[in-house]
């Protein structure tokens, strides 16, 4: 079997219409080598998480994400108490305060723990304590959703391409909830509801939502299924709309080639329109393969039953 060069690899990570064929053989270590930690501090990730290259190429397309004022900035509603009765949509307000966000995400970054847990009805969790400072807070991660993770370690395909952009999806979400549960530390009130929801409930009460919403468009599922104490997570789907959408494989691809090879979410000034083609029942047989798929962030993906929308949107590349 021939191996790419990385420049052949390269050119073909930037044409989206173009898959990797499943014969073609790259070794991981050229383009997926582990990548030192800028802002997270790898004494504090478990070994089940550091023993995944997933989750360590996730958390280098957050630092990218970290660095880049135009992305950063949607979490200054999570981190900033001043920002919380303002506009979601006033992108020029939120800019004012992207710096200060971006010192205190650094901060909860250099002291966040992550571990792996038996959740059985989430893919990942923040566990904050209320009275005690953010250095006891701690993200924790599926272990069956970890443990899948392993079994594909090889090849830069697909696949893995589908896991590091869900696992960065959900490493968005929790930092989400350590933002405005580290925000609410700062605020003199006595409610607790102030450690989960942002004050503008514009887009949606629950902060991890909000920040996927702001950044793709929907909150994202990863319709799975179990074999041998391990999640195979199936396809990405947008779950907002009804009927849900899948995200479409080339764009998952070219997003993560492009993020890892070429920092691009240091340098865009938005996360572009993602396509999708809406769950059809015949799609999701396709895609399913008749395997019972759970989806455990929102439990059931929203399907399309109307045979002649079914027909219009099954014509899958
Ligand atoms: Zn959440």
């Amino acid at each position: 079997m021939a191996s790419l060069s990385s420049s052949d690899v390269a050119r073909k990570s930037n044409s989206p219409s173009k898959r990797l064929k499943p014969d073609v053989v790259v070794p991981k270590q050229i383009f997926l080598a582990v990548k030192k930690l800028r802002y997270f501090t790898e004494s504090k990730i478990d070994i089940p998480l550091t023993d995944v290259l997933q989750f360590n190429q996730a958390l280098s397309m957050v630092e990218d994400l970290i660095d880049n004022n135009k992305l950063c900035r949607y979490f200054s509603y999570m981190t900033d108490s001043n920002l919380r009765e303002n506009n979601f949509f006033d992108p020029l307000k939120a800019i004012e305060h992207v710096d200060q966000t971006r010192h205190s995400l650094m901060n909860l970054c250099l002291h966040m723990p992550f571990t792996t847990g038996d959740l059985p009805d989430d893919y990942s969790r923040f566990r904050g304590i209320q009275g005690m400072s953010s250095k006891h807070d701690v993200i924790v991660f599926n272990s069956y959703m970890i443990n899948g993770l392993r079994k594909n370690q090889q090849y830069f395909d697909s696949q893995i391409c589908t896991e590091i952009f869900f696992i960065f999806v959900r490493l968005l979400h929790e930092l989400s909830h350590a933002c405005i549960f580290d925000s609410g530390r700062r605020m003199n009130q006595y409610n607790s509801r102030r450690f989960h929801t942002p004050m503008t409930h514009c887009l949606h009460g629950e902060a991890g939502w909000a920040v996927e919403r702001m950044l793709f468009g929907s909150k994202i599922d990863a319709p799975d299924y179990t074999v041998d104490h391990k999640f195979i997570i199936q396809y990405l789907a947008f779950t907002d709309g009804t009927p849900s959408g899948v995200i479409d494989q080339d764009w998952i691809d070219s997003f993560v080639k492009d993020s890892l090879n070429e920092n691009k979410l240091k340098m865009v000034e938005s996360i572009e329109c993602v396509p999708y083609q809406y769950l059809t029942e015949t799609l999701q047989v396709k895609l399913e393969g008749g395997r019972k798929v759970l989806a455990k962030a929102s439990r059931h993906s929203k399907i399309l039953s109307f045979d002649e929308f079914d027909n219009e949107t099954t014509s899958d590349s």
